[in-house]
């Protein structure tokens, strides 16, 4: 009989010396499930399919042995593989946040290759002259957005042709973020034979058609989206009109150490920054309409420690690696069930403990019902102690929680117990 074993330790993964340095100086003590999983038969050429979020370790999941394959190759031919305009490994990315930190963490991994395999990262929003000298004598990996990737291509700053491993990350992002007829242009100029590999916190309709079209007789892994053990979630009842006072209160009396804050709208970004301001809170606000140097100033800002709250629409959502977010606040509630948890993704990174909280009032109730169900969760609502809702709002609750409820018996609705926080259980600096 044979036992099979998920490997603990890097070294069991098939990975390589420079490789492995690296990892022991990141601190990178064991692999993470999707990792030990994965990296072995990726290493064998395998397909991909795996339902990983930000957060898993996906990232080296396909980094680590992408880079590993092509140093080898590139050691066998003792030529880089990136001759002319061409690339090697193309990773698409719905985001140019996501496509600067694929590229980052993949230079990381590889400073023990001493410069020999050359990264690139593509995407719109800055000009495209930079990216094309960056782009001379080829690359031999491209992390691209697909817009910016098709107008280099049209100016004919890099070539597809010899591409040999190609990663969709986040796929199910990138098709809703409308890239599907990018995607298929993109697809069209690659090679026959090459290896994928496909990320995707979620399976819609959309994203299994392209896994059925494009892979074949991929290995299979599925990791939890969200850990339950280390990201505690919340969901507080509050009155109309009273969520920026209740977030004001939450944000003074729990001090943590930063908060991601979720608005639906660039506009409403600024509106809550101008509100929290006048409560004593400095707070940035990161959205589609700022430039790409502020973004990336506002980015570094956060993550580096030096801006405290930060407020944003779901364009932070995806795929930003932002170490040990203590907290986010869905102030507006994500549209749709996957946004959520994407959003809560950000919170309790990497085996940290994290909290994410959802302000819901009156005209709430309903939507967060269907994100509780369609992502098959439920969270008690409970109220935040001084803000607690009104009568009004309790029974609409009780509306939304039964909307069935049977008119016979007393007449009285059996009102669910509503909770207040527990203070021992915030996270404080
Ligand atoms: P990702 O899911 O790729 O965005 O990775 C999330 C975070 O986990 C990043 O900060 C990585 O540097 C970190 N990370 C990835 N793999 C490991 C590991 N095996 N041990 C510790 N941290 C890791």
């Amino acid at each position: 009989m044979t036992t099979v074993t998920t490997p603990t330790n890097f070294a069991e993964l098939g990975l390589i010396s420079p490789l492995l340095a690296r990892l022991t100086e990141l601190e990178y003590q064991q692999p993470t499930p999707i990792q030990a999983q994965a990296i072995p038969s990726v290493l064998a050429g395998r397909d991909l399919i795996a339902g990983a979020n930000t957060g898993s370790g996906k990232t080296a999941t396909f980094a680590l042995p992408m880079l590993q394959q092509l140093f080898e190759q590139q050691s066998a031919s003792k030529s880089s593989n990136s001759k002319g305009n061409f690339v090697s490994g193309l990773i698409l990315v719905p985001t140019r946040e996501l496509a600067k930190q694929v590229a980052d963490s993949i230079k990381s991994y590889a400073v023990h290759f001493n410069g020999a395999i050359k990264t690139v990262a593509v995407f719109g929003g800055v000009s495209a002259n930079t990216q094309m000298l960056a782009l001379r004598g080829g690359a031999d990996i491209l992390v691209a957005t697909p817009g910016r990737l098709l107008d280099l291509i049209s100016s004919n700053a890099i070539k597809l042709d010899k591409v040999q491993t190609l990663v969709l990350d986040e796929a199910d992002r990138m098709l809703s973020l409308g890239f599907t007829e990018e995607l298929s242009a993109l697809l069209a100029m690659l090679p026959k034979k090459k290896q994928i590999m496909l990320f995707s916190a979620t399976f819609p309709e959309q994203v299994q058609t392209l896994t059925q079209a494009l892979l074949s007789d991929p290995v299979e892994i599925q990791v939890q989206s969200a850990d339950a053990s280390t990201l505690v979630q919340r969901a507080f009842t509050v009155n109309k009109g009273e969520k920026t006072a209740v977030l004001a209160h939450l944000i003074h009396e729990h001090q943590w150490r930063q908060a991601l804050i979720f608005v639906n709208a660039k506009k409403a970004c600024e509106h809550l920054a101008d509100k929290l301001a006048k409560r004593g809170i400095t707070a940035e606000v990161f959205h589609g309409d700022k430039g790409q140097g502020a973004r990336t100033n506002v980015l570094e800002g956060f993550k580096s420690g030096g801006i405290d709250v930060l407020i944003a629409t779901d364009i932070a959502a995806r795929g930003l690696d932002i170490e040990k977010l203590p907290v986010v606040i869905n102030f507006d509630l994500p549209r749709s069930p996957s946004d959520y948890m994407h959003r809560i993704g950000r919170s309790g990174r990497a085996g940290e403990v994290g909290l994410a909280i959802s302000l819901i009032d009156y005209d709430d109730y309903h939507h967060f019902n269907i994100i509780e169900k369609k992502n098959k969760i439920r969270l008690e609502r409970e109220q935040v102690e001084g803000f607690e809702v009104d009568e009004a709002a309790i029974e609409a609750l009780a509306a939304v929680e039964k909307p069935m409820a049977k008119p016979e018996g007393t007449g009285k609705k059996k009102r669910k117990k509503q909770s207040f926080i527990p203070e021992d259980v915030w996270l404080r600096k």
